[in-house]
């Protein structure tokens, strides 16, 4: 029986664009209403498909991978929402090169390529989020990110429909950002990813230990999108900055600090954006006022049309 809310993606009999699908549920936050359209991708082609799909009706379009870095509005979005899935990983096994979709998830990827004694990047093993989304944002942690790593990267551009393949200079990376962190008219479709040799069990040690740290030290199952704003500096940590301003207890609604890590964010209970965005502004407010410290964020909020800058009040 055909799905009366759903219709198939032009060239593909297995992927169907979905209409009214909840976008809570398909975020680490767990914070979004209905997309009036919905659509898992796998390859370069689906994406592109996808994009004719808005293009033919003019509907804004959102792309984003693993969710672990964002949250939606309450409203929903008034466009299609374009979520890159899976669709897998080639090595070279001469120079350890992975060619890798953006869909992939990235903890799942280091865990399976250290199986075959391929490693060097134990510091991404338990990133939440697909690789697409870790190369936008530059993820990282304790000094190292993906920019070392990364030898180029297939882009779509939206507006000519075209692909091309970047190098590591286009990107501008910086801590937590890259040129493509705000722009809706490139997708990542795929990355190279330079690994080295590695032994399985060592690695897969590394990466096990580093999981119970962070499970000791942040709320690391919890709905949220991690670290919420940025750091100003490695001496000035974000958590340190808001528990010194007084503000480590703040909550609005169903959003909280977490006890356990003041710059997490999470989504206690029934949290709506609103609730979000409220204690965000909060945070910044009493962190100006008793510190002078402008907070920025590290977390995207995607609006009912797009994703949007959250601006602290003026
Ligand atoms: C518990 C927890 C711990 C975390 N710890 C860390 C950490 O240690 N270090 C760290 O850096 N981050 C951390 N994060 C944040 C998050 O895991 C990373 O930012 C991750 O790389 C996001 O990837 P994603 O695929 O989930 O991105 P998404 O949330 O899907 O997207 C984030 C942004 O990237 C854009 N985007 C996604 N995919 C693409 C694409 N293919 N092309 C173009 N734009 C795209 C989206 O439009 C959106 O603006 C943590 C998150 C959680 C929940």
């Amino acid at each position: 029986m055909p799905d009366s809310k759903s219709i198939p993606l032009a060239g593909s009999d297995e992927v169907r664009i979905r209409q009214g699908v909840e976008l809570a549920k398909h975020c680490r936050f767990g914070v979004g209403g209905p997309a009036d359209w919905f659509v898992e991708v796998r390859s370069a082609a689906d994406i592109r498909e996808a994009y004719r799909f808005a293009r033919e009706r003019d509907l804004p379009c959102f792309t984003y991978s693993g969710g672990s870095n964002l949250f939606f509005d309450s409203r929903g979005f008034r466009g299609l929402v374009v979520r890159l899935i899976g669709g897998g990983w080639n090595v070279d096994p001469d120079s350890l090169v992975v060619d890798v979709s953006s869909g992939t998830d990235l903890p799942l990827l280091i865990r399976n390529l250290a199986r075959l004694g391929i490693g060097g990047a134990d510091f991404l093993g338990n990133i939440p989020g697909a690789v697409g989304g870790a190369v936008v944002g530059n993820a990282g942690c304790y000094g190292q990110s993906i920019d070392g790593m990364l030898i180029s990267a297939e882009i779509y551009d939206i507006e000519a429909d075209t692909m091309f393949t970047a190098e590591p200079d286009y990107f501008e990376f910086s801590y937590r950002h890259s040129r493509l962190k705000y722009d809706p008219l490139r997708m990542v479709v795929s990355a190279s990813l330079r690994f080295r040799e590695a032994d399985p069990l060592a690695t897969l040690e590394a990466v096990e230990e580093e999981l119970q740290l962070r499970l000791s030290k942040h709320p690391h199952d919890s709905r949220c999108a991690g670290s919420f704003f940025k750091n100003i500096s490695r001496e000035q940590s974000a958590w340190r900055i808001i528990t010194d301003a007084g503000m480590a207890d703040s909550r609005v609604g169903g959003a909280q600090l977490s006890p356990m890590h003041a710059n997490f964010l999470i989504n206690e209970d029934a949290a709506s954006s609103d609730d979000i965005l409220a204690l965000c502004r909060m945070v910044q407010r009493g962190v100006r006022e008793k510190l002078g410290i402008e907070m920025e964020t590290e977390v995207r909020y995607v609006g009912q049309f797009g994703i949007e800058e959250i601006r602290p009040e003026s």
